[in-house]
């Protein structure tokens, strides 16, 4: 059958073929380690999942505006006033179905044919794919490691073109775990504005922070960079609701009123129920992004210390999200290997540890690490892959 042009040219995810591999692994009675997951390992609070059972003992299983339920996009509105000092009002957020989704409906909503978007590797795999899918050209620029992964202004100028619509910045970042600092994204911010780029601006890990960084985002820089911005954020990673599917985008009315009108042609609403949830997430007195900053800080030590120690294998230490991204490039040269890729599939079949490797996240040199699991599976898990390293021939 001849398929549509647009999903010929897609991707598939690379995080898949590991995570398939691992499976099989998995059902021979294999005992696989699995760092592989971008979501968190808690279970959603209990406050959020009474939430979500009360709307749906109340009948509020129905259809809802395509935006989102007014009583949540206050409540996002909220959180932004409180914790941001940034005002929009209702016409300027949508709700969706994950972050993912305000993503995908951006591209869709701004992309013309040819259109191009600045997307800084290593980036998260979907950016590249979801602006091919709404015919927008993604133009990959290679963050380095001395500049800890983050887009430098010159870099930006340079990639810059008459086709140029936006940029993305992605901090805390998946995969590595970075953050732009004030003036960093005050010098990005002022390019965008010279060129009149929109910045679209990821914070989905912005609770997410290990150090004394605080998380700023550029729209709160000036209102010229709040207007130049669209954010996006959601309930997924600060919540442990990766599941539930609600995230939002907040930015003009010019851009949220078509994109509004694009989901209600897509996914007329994200779930009644889980919008519900998400309130009872942002209503609540207690902030379980205080438990689990503790125990994902506590495991981002032990994993990069155990992890820094491996010969070959080269770190520096993130400062939020829930990943490491390091170099393994040494690694594979001292085992053999052609590639950071065929090692990890190696680590994989020998070691039974299931890691993703950086090609995917555009940095094939380097491989992604979670540390969404227990302290005694990153140790035994660093234990097999030091055993690799040292003694693979
Ligand atoms: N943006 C980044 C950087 C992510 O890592 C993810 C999820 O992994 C998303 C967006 C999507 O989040 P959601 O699960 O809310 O769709």
């Amino acid at each position: 059958m001849d398929l549509a042009n647009r999903v010929k040219t897609l991707t598939p995810s690379t995080t898949l073929a590991i995570t398939a591999k691992a499976k099989e692994l998995k059902e021979q009675g294999h005992d696989v380690i699995g760092l592989g997951a971008g979501e968190p390992d808690f279970n959603t609070p209990s406050y959020i999942i009474d939430a979500a059972k009360k709307a749906m003992d109340n009948g509020l299983t129905k259809y809802t505006p395509s935006g989102g339920i007014p009583e949540l996009k206050n409540a996002i509105i909220e959180k932004f006033e409180t914790e941001q000092n940034l005002n929009y009002s209702s016409d300027e957020v949508i709700v969706t179905t994950g972050a993912k989704h305000a993503l995908y409906t951006l591209f869709q909503v701004i992309l013309n044919e040819g259109d191009e978007v600045i997307v800084p590797a290593p980036y998260w795999v979907s950016y590249p794919e979801q602006i091919k899918l709404a015919g927008g050209k993604p133009v990959i620029v290679e963050a380095q490691e001395q500049n800890e992964f983050k887009l430098t202004p010159q870099q930006l100028e340079g990639a810059i073109t008459d086709r140029t619509k936006a940029v993305i910045i992605n901090s805390p970042s998946n995969p590595t775990g970075m953050m732009y600092s004030e003036d960093e994204l005050r010098d990005l911010g002022e390019i965008c504005l010279k060129h009149d780029i929109i910045i679209v601006s990821d914070e989905i890990y912005e609770k997410l922070i290990y150090t004394h960084d605080v998380h700023k985002s550029i729209a709160q820089l000036s209102p010229k960079l709040k207007e130049q911005t669209i954010i996006i954020n959601g309930v997924s990673k600060s919540h442990a609701m990766t599941g539930w599917r609600i995230g939002y985008a907040l930015g003009r009315k010019e851009i949220i009123k078509p994109m509004t009108n694009f989901a209600s042609h897509s996914t007329s609403n994200p779930t009644s129920i889980a919008q519900y949830a998400a309130l009872a997430a942002y209503q609540a007195d207690e902030d379980p992004t205080i438990e689990m900053k503790k125990v994902f800080s506590e495991r981002l030590d032990l994993l990069y210390n155990l992890i820094k120690d491996i010969p070959g294998i080269e770190c520096i230490k993130p400062k939020g999200a829930f990943y490491l991204f390091p170099n393994a490039k040494k690694a594979a040269e001292m085992n053999g290997f052609n590639n950071v890729d065929e090692w990890v599939q190696a680590l994989l079949e020998e070691e039974k540890v299931a890691i993703i490797p950086g090609s995917g996240f555009g940095s094939p040199d380097y491989i992604r690490l979670s540390y969404a699991t227990s302290n005694e599976l990153l140790e035994e898990a660093a234990k097999r892959m030091k055993r690799f390293v040292l003694n693979h021939k």
